[in-house]
């Protein structure tokens, strides 16, 4: 009977909703980061694991990295190959959001970006929100008004400002106005993760919070096969994370599978996805 009991007492506790924060703050070079004053997100690898030689696609465009960084799969598969977001293969490799829908229809998914071409690879139905809105402090409004108002389950937003400052004050540790962009971008962080801490139901959730970028740069562009372009950062923070440094291989194909995983989404061999989860 006592067991019974402890065994229920601990099921009830263990009864609590996943949820899953993805951020990407667009060209921000892991130097550069390491090197700027980001309070928010050194509390986020201090609750978490991290990396800072994670790689994204040899074609180190946003178009090409987001999508590998959405639906888990290198640019042979999912065929964007440029901005343009020609005939992408969304019906063989949809954005995760697809997948979280077809096993967990109840699942709420939203998209909040400054860059809009992102959402040419959702289709009908894969987004219950999907804003693009055109500066980050709008698209940090919204994630707050949302995480405040809403009830996400999964929530990807992307901020755009730094890979601007990259292309126009160079991305290197030493440019000053680069190191401030990721400044702001850190206190927006900040603001959001301020924001799941205030929702009225958060003692009853677990929220993973995934931070990554989709490529760095130097020389004021971005798209060669260069570790200066390529070399990204992620972090993985919340309650499931192993804690400290991670010592494998990160690719940016994982932040979809480690999402997915955490939402307790079964990651089918069929899907022939290149991500693994990691960090959890
Ligand atoms: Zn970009």
């Amino acid at each position: 009977m006592l067991i019974v009991l402890i065994v229920l007492a601990f099921g009830f506790n263990a009864k609590t909703q996943n949820k899953v924060l993805i951020i990407g703050i667009d060209g921000c070079r892991p130097d550069a980061m390491q090197e700027a004053k980001t309070p928010n997100l050194n509390k986020l690898m201090e609750n978490g694991a991290y990396t800072f030689s994670a790689q994204t696609d040899p074609i180190s465009s946003s178009g090409i990295c987001w999508t590998a960084m959405l639906t888990g799969v290198w640019h042979e598969k999912h065929k964007v190959i440029s901005n343009d977001y020609k005939n992408p293969n969304i019906k063989e490799y949809p954005h995760f959001f697809r997948r979280v829908k077809e096993q967990k229809p109840e699942l709420k998914t939203y998209s909040v970006v400054n860059w809009g071409p992102l959402h040419k690879i959702l289709q009908e139905g894969d987004a219950d929100i999907a804003n693009y809105l055109l500066t980050d402090e709008k698209v940090t409004k919204r994630v707050v008004d949302l995480l405040q108002d809403e009830n996400p389950d999964v929530m990807f937003v992307q901020l755009d400002e730094v890979d601007g400052a990259g292309h126009k004050y160079d991305y290197v540790p030493e440019s000053k106005k680069y190191l401030e962009a990721i400044e702001k971008a850190d206190a927006q962080v900040g603001q959001m993760l301020d924001a799941i801490k205030s929702r009225k139901t958060y003692d009853d959730e677990e929220w993973l919070v995934l931070v990554s970028t989709d490529h760095g740069g130097s020389n004021f562009g971005h798209g060669k096969d260069i570790p200066e372009h390529t070399t990204i950062f992620y972090i993985a923070s919340g309650a499931h994370v192993k804690q400290g440094e991670i010592n494998q291989q990160v690719n940016v194909t994982d932040v979809a599978v480690t999402a997915m995983k955490y939402l307790e989404i079964e990651i089918k061999e069929s899907w022939n996805l290149d991500g693994k989860a990691v960090g959890i």
